[in-house]
C-alpha cells in the first residue's frame, strides 16, 4: 500500500477539546481497531469501519510523549461503506514512520469522514513500542525502568538500584527538577543490539540514549555487569542534563566537557575516577601535557588517548567544581546554562571565573602547573552556530525520528582501539552534533576493547 505523509502539525495543548458536536449524529461507526508490533521492522496501525455512504478520508495521527511535533498519514484504499484499512509504520525507513526505540509511548487518532460529509474521530489511544524479539524481565517504580533478558534478577536489581542512585544525586544533589521517567533496556548481545538499533547505527556504538522518549539502550552481558553499571550510570547522566537542557541555545551552552565530566563523575555512587581514564589523566598531569579546557568546550579529540585523557580531565574538573564550590553552585550553572548562557558566560556568573580561569583554579587544586593565558583575548560571547541544533520545533519538516538527529544520540565510542589518524575530524560521526557524541565508558567489548586491553588487566579487561 502506498502512503504519504500529508501533514505534519503541532500538538495543540493538552486542553484541546475534540467531539464536534456533529459527531454525535455521525452514522460513522468504527467496527475495530488495532496495532500490530514488529518492531524492529514495523508496526501496523489497523482501523475497520462503517457508514451508510461511502467511506473516503482516513487519515492517521500519530504522536508519541514528549515529543512536540505529531504526524498524519492518509493510508490509501478503496472507497467504501465499508473500509478495512491500515497504515504500516516503518521503523527502518524516515518517509514511512521512522525510527523509534523500544519503550516509546504514545497516542494515535483516526479521522474518517465519508461522502455525506459526516465526521467521526476516534478518541485518543495509546500504543507503547515493544521489543517482542526477547522475553524481558523488568523492574520499575514510577522514575526507572529497567528490562533485562539475560541474567536473574540480582543482575536487573543491581542495574535498577545503580540508576535510581545516579538519577537521586542529578535530583537531590543537583536540584534537576521534572526528571522523565527513564526506561533502559539491556541487551546482552552486540549482534541483538544492533537488530533493535536504528538502521546504519555505527559500529563503536555500545550504548545509545533518547533522552525526547526518556529511553537508553545499553549492551552488556550479566558478566559485564560492573562496566556496565558504570555505562547505564553514565548514559543516564546524559539523558537527564539533555532532557533539562534542550532547545535553540540551552543545546549550545553546556560544554562538552562538562557534560561528559559529570556522567563520568556519576557513574558510582562514591564517584571514583573511571580506571580506563585515570592512567592517561595521572600522566598528563607528571608530564605538564592536559589538554586546555577550552579545547574540549565543543568536541573531544578522536584520537584514543588524547579522548581518554579527556574524560579524565574532565571528570576531575567536575568533581572539583562539585566538591570544591558546592552542589548548589553547579546546579546554579546547569540553571543558567538551560536559559542560554555562553560557556563562559554562565561560569563567569556562578563562578566568576571564564574557563581559563576556572582551568588555573583546578590546575592549581591538583598540583598541576598553571597555564600562561593570554589576557587578551576576547571573551566568546556568542553562541555556537544554530545549525547544530534541531529540537523538533527547529525542524517542522521533518518528523522526529531518531534517526541521526541529537534526539538520539550515540553515546559511546570505541576509542580504545580507533586507529583513526589524529587530525582535526573530532569523531567519527560527522553528522551528528559534537555535543552528543560520547565515548564516556569505553565500550571494551569485540573489536574496539583491544589497546585498552593490552596495556590494563584486572577490572577493566572485564569492562
Ligand atoms: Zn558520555
Amino acid at each position: 500500500m502506498r502512503l504519504r505523509i500529508v501533514v505534519l502539525f503541532f500538538v495543540l495543548a493538552v486542553g484541546f477539546v475534540l467531539a464536534p458536536r456533529a459527531a454525535a449524529q455521525s452514522p460513522i461507526v468504527v467496527v475495530s481497531q488495532s496495532l500490530d508490533m514488529r518492531f524492529p521492522r514495523s508496526m501496523r496501525f489497523n482501523i475497520e469501519t462503517k457508514s451508510n455512504t461511502r467511506i473516503t478520508v482516513l487519515r492517521l495521527t500519530v504522536w508519541q510523549n514528549g515529543v512536540a511535533v505529531g504526524a498524519r498519514y492518509s493510508p490509501a484504499f478503496a472507497p467504501s461503506q465499508h473500509v478495512r484499512a491500515g497504515y504500516n509504520w516503518s521503523f527502518q525507513s524516515l518517509s514511512e514512520g521512522g525510527y523509534l526505540p523500544p519503550g516509546t509511548r504514545g497516542e494515535y487518532t483516526w479521522h474518517i469522514e465519508d461522502d455525506a460529509g459526516n465526521v467521526h474521530d476516534t478518541p485518543r489511544a495509546a500504543y507503547a513500542v515493544e521489543d517482542r524479539l526477547h522475553t524481558w524481565q523488568t523492574l520499575s517504580n514510577d522514575v526507572v525502568r529497567v528490562s533485562w533478558y539475560e541474567g536473574d534478577a540480582a543482575f536487573g536489581a543491581a542495574i535498577f538500584a545503580r540508576a535510581l542512585s545516579a538519577r537521586e544525586f542529578l535530583a537531590k544533589q543537583l536540584n534537576i527538577q521534572d526528571i522523565r521517567p527513564l526506561q533502559i533496556f539491556v541487551y546482552a548481545s552486540k549482534q541483538d543490539f544492533f537488530t533493535a538499533l536504528p538502521p546504519f547505527s555505527a559500529e563503536w556504538t555500545g550504548g545509545r540514549m533518547f533522552p525526547e522518549y526518556g529511553v537508553i539502550m545499553i549492551n552488556f552481558a550479566p558478566e559485564n555487569s560492573d562496566w556496565g553499571m558504570r555505562a547505564t550510570s553514565h548514559e543516564l547522566s546524559h539523558a537527564i542534563l539533555h532532557s533539562k537542557i534542550r532547545g535553540t541555545l540551552g543545546d549550545l551552552s553546556v560544554p562538552h566537557w562538562l557534560d561528559e565530566g559529570l556522567a563520568v563523575y556519576n557513574e558510582t555512587s562514591d564517584h571514583a575516577p573511571d580506571d580506563q581514564f585515570e592512567r592517561m589523566f595521572q600522566l598528563a598531569v607528571l608530564r605538564n601535557t592536559l589538554i586546555p579546557l577550552r579545547k574540549l568546550e565543543q568536541r573531544f579529540p578522536a584520537d584514543s588517548e588524547q579522548a581518554q585523557l579527556s574524560y579524565g580531565e574532565s571528570y576531575s574538573v567536575v568533581k572539583f567544581m562539585i566538591e570544591k564550590y558546592g552542589a548548589e553552585k553547579f546546579a546554579a550553572l546547569l540553571n543558567i546554562y538551560e536559559k542560554g548562557a555562553a560557556p563562559d558566560d554562565g561560569l563567569r556568573q556562578v563562578y566568576g571565573m571564564n574557563q581559563d580561569e576556572l582551568e588555573n583554579a583546578w590546575r592549581d587544586e591538583i598540583g598541576a602547573r598553571s597555564r600562561e593565558i593570554s589576557t587578551a583575548r576576547l571573551p566568546t560571547l556568542a553562541p555556537r552556530p544554530t545549525f547544530e541544533v534541531s529540537s523538533p520545533l527547529a525542524s517542522p519538516t521533518v518528523l522526529p525520528t531518531a534517526s541521526p538527529a541529537p534526539t538520539a544520540e550515540p553515546t559511546r565510542i570505541a576509542q580504545a582501539a580507533n586507529p583513526a589518524p589524529d587530525t582535526a575530524v573530532p569523531a567519527p560521526a560527522p553528522a551528528l552534533p559534537a555535543s552528543g557524541l560520547c565515548g564516556g565508558v569505553v565500550m571494551l567489548s569485540g573489536l574496539v576493547a583491544l589497546s585498552a586491553l593490552k596495556r590494563r588487566g584486572g577490572r577493566d579487561s572485564e569492562r
